[in-house]
């Protein structure tokens, strides 16, 4: 068996999906994510002018011959750009893999651990009042966890993942108006002072049950991360997400020190040895690895099987920036790892995007049920792909009071 070509494409609904098609000559296709957000265009000509000239004529089975050969191959190993690119084409593999066997692919790593995958909304509020109400929309609509942000009184500008105004919602983070960034001010002090009172508002509020989750998206220093961590464990929060600069993998021993308060990290790692240390020392809860940034099923694979060993639970990334594809992968090792957590949930739900990305996967409660189609259970129209073209877009910047450049 032979992979005949393999093909590209960069676009979607509100999005930049960066798509792979990798086609052999029996006719069974295969389909990956190498979305990388806002610098879509590098994964996907790493794609076209390095991997896919190799690809053609390698036999599509040999999906971990083929993962060691592009990773050990390139000589400059890991990095974003190419362990996207690694992902697209690790998936499509695993999906033709599936669609031979005839089984979807959670079949093909062991079977079902459970019947449903629970995943977690976010929920966003200009202030408090505003996200209270954006939580009962969640709750309402069955979900049993929830991400929480709003806007922080006095702070300079909206904070986070935050609308300017009331009830404007704001799931998509970045701005296609061009390449050039928003600037945010963060005010790390008003942030502490008012945000742990916040989430004791919305436990008392909701009650004991609703999983409550909150992103700091990396803006603390290690030593204000263990003071937040202290003061937000009355609050008893599912997880308290990215909660310093996620390169140091030092720098959580001193929140464990001070809090049992569970951490999640992850979303911007790439590989295993950004994650090792964090997993083996036992200084996470869980990790929040992505299949398309982290180099496909084959190594996120051995992430969440390391992970198992040390009582981290994943908690896989699910950003709009993850086509259906990779969600899709997520969905297949939800349903079977035996150290499942939770899974974010963004992408799905939209006609255009359900145009896009055809698929039997189901969410009803907030949790997702498996597709038991062959392979991924995702198709990919063609068609409907040509409405879409590459639209340059970028995340904010942050900067402090003072101008000093931030961590987004
Ligand atoms: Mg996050």
């Amino acid at each position: 068996m032979k992979i005949t070509d393999a093909k590209v494409f960069v676009g979607g609904p509100a999005k930049n999906y960066v798509t792979l098609k990798i086609m052999t000559d029996q006719g069974v296709y295969g389909l990956g994510d190498a979305t990388l957000n806002n610098r879509e265009t590098l994964p996907a000509a790493y794609l076209q002018d390095y991997l896919i000239p190799n690809l053609i004529g390698m036999d599509p089975r040999n999906s971990e011959d083929i993962w060691q050969f592009f990773y050990r191959g390139a000589y400059f190993r890991r990095g974003p750009i190419s362990m996207a690119a690694f992902g697209a084409i690790d998936m499509a593999l695993w999906d033709i893999k599936g669609k031979l066997a005839g089984m979807p692919l959670y079949q093909l790593f062991g079977g079902k651990s459970r019947d449903g995958a629970m995943v977690y909304a976010h929920a966003t509020g200009a202030d408090l009042e505003d996200l209270m109400d954006s939580i009962a929309h969640y709750v309402e609509q069955g979900y049993k966890a929830v991400r929480v942000q709003c806007g922080i009184p006095g702070m300079p500008s909206a904070s986070y993942a935050v609308p300017e105004t009331k009830g404007e919602g704001k799931h998509y983070i970045s701005d296609f108006s061009g390449i050039r960034p928003k600037v945010e001010v963060w005010d790390t002090d008003r942030y502490m002072r008012y945000m742990p009172g916040a989430l004791a508002e919305i436990r008392s509020r909701f009650g004991p049950d609703l999983k409550i989750l909150h992103d700091v998206h990396h803006r603390l220093l290690p030593r204000e991360a263990a003071e937040f961590a202290k003061a937000v464990e009355p609050v008893g929060l599912y997880w308290l997400e990215d909660p310093t600069p996620a390169e140091d993998q030092d720098a959580l021993r001193l929140l464990r020190q001070h809090s049992t308060v569970p951490v999640a990290i992850g979303e911007v790692f790439n590989s295993i040895y950004d994650c090792n240390k964090l997993i083996e020392a036992e200084l996470i809860d869980f990790i929040r690895v992505a299949v398309t940034y982290a180099g496909g099923i084959t190594h996120v694979k051995r992430i969440v099987d390391l992970a198992g060993l040390h009582h981290v639970r994943t908690g896989f990334h699910g950003a709009p920036s993850h086509s259906p594809l990779c969600m899709a992968a997520q969905a297949h090792l939800n349903a079977w790892a035996p150290n499942f957590g939770i899974q974010e949930y963004l992408v799905l739900g939209t006609p255009e995007c359900d145009a896009l990305f055809p698929s039997e996967h189901q969410m009803e409660n907030g949790m997702v049920y498996v597709s038991d189609a062959p392979g991924l259970g995702v198709d990919f129209d063609e068609k409907e792909a040509a409405r879409y073209s590459y639209a340059p877009g970028s995340h904010p910047v942050v900067r402090l009071q003072d101008g000093t450049l931030w961590n987004y």
